[in-house]
């Protein structure tokens, strides 16, 4: 059954500290939500274990990571393995973000096996998907993303994409303050539902969200399209009153 998401991922921001209070208050804000949107954090690895005992005790949300490397344990100097988040409690983690896209080199090869790596150990992944400002000037968006979503779910199951969260996240929208239209973000989660479909998944029953300078202001209009399950949220969920009218805003 496809769920509906609000995560948030902070990037490289927040100290132990401030970790702690921010997800507090955002439980705080949200102490009586029962909307239908299940909210989580993916916070740096520095934090999880901190957020991981709140979590534990009562609030309601998804911890997540916003990478790992793919191999369970071994000389990998600076990486973090699969088997260390799901041992911390961790629910997600972001795989693929454009960031580590562009600025770290990663391709859909070694995306997926990081997919694979954490379906393995039992969390869901948050594979993001999506295209830089000249690709959709050049009129290669569908091309990019189906390259994107074919290459990364290469060595995953059809059975198990529906265990894979799909965040569409144009480069141009990301903490740029350009969000893509509502119909322009739809169009792709359409297009996004039809390739997972060819590679033989049931594409109803996948998460697909949209990620790009989400806001309060915005989330309802992206949220009212048929083929938008919620939204990977950067700068507005370093905020608490951003992140939680956010949630309380989705449609
Ligand atoms: C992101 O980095 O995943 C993101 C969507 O960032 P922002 O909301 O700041 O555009």
């Amino acid at each position: 059954m496809k769920r509906k998401y609000i995560l948030g991922n902070w990037k490289m921001n927040k100290t132990l500290n401030e970790g702690i209070e921010t997800v507090k208050k955002i439980g705080e804000l949200l102490s009586d939500y029962d909307g239908e949107y299940t909210w989580g954090i993916a916070p740096p690895f520095t934090l999880i274990h901190a957020l991981s005992t709140l979590k534990t005790s009562g609030g309601g949300f998804l911890l997540g990571a916003q990478n790992c490397y793919f191999e369970k344990s071994g000389a990998f100097t600076g990486e973090i393995s699969p088997l260390m988040l799901s041992d911390l409690g961790v629910d997600f983690v972001i795989v693929g973000h454009s960031e580590r896209r562009n600025l770290f080199g990663e391709t859909d090869e070694l995306i997926s096996r990081k997919v694979r790596a954490v379906l393995d150990f039992g969390m869901t992944p948050v594979l993001c998907v999506g295209e830089k400002l000249e690709q959709r000037e050049e009129g290669m968006t569908f091309e990019v993303i189906k390259k994107q979503l074919t290459g990364s779910l290469a060595l995953v199951d059809p059975n198990l994409i529906p265990s894979v969260i799909i965040a569409y996240e144009p480069v141009w929208a990301i903490g740029t303050g350009k969000t893509a239209t509502p119909e322009t973000a739809q169009e792709v989660h359409k297009f996004i539902r039809e390739i997972l479909q060819d590679l033989g998944a049931n594409a109803s029953e996948v998460s697909v969200i949209y990620g790009g300078s989400v806001k309060p202001e915005n989330i309802a209009a992206l949220t009212e399209m048929p083929d938008i399950d919620g939204g990977l949220v950067g700068g507005a969920s370093l905020k608490p009153d951003a992140f939680a009218s956010i949630i309380r805003s989705a449609r």
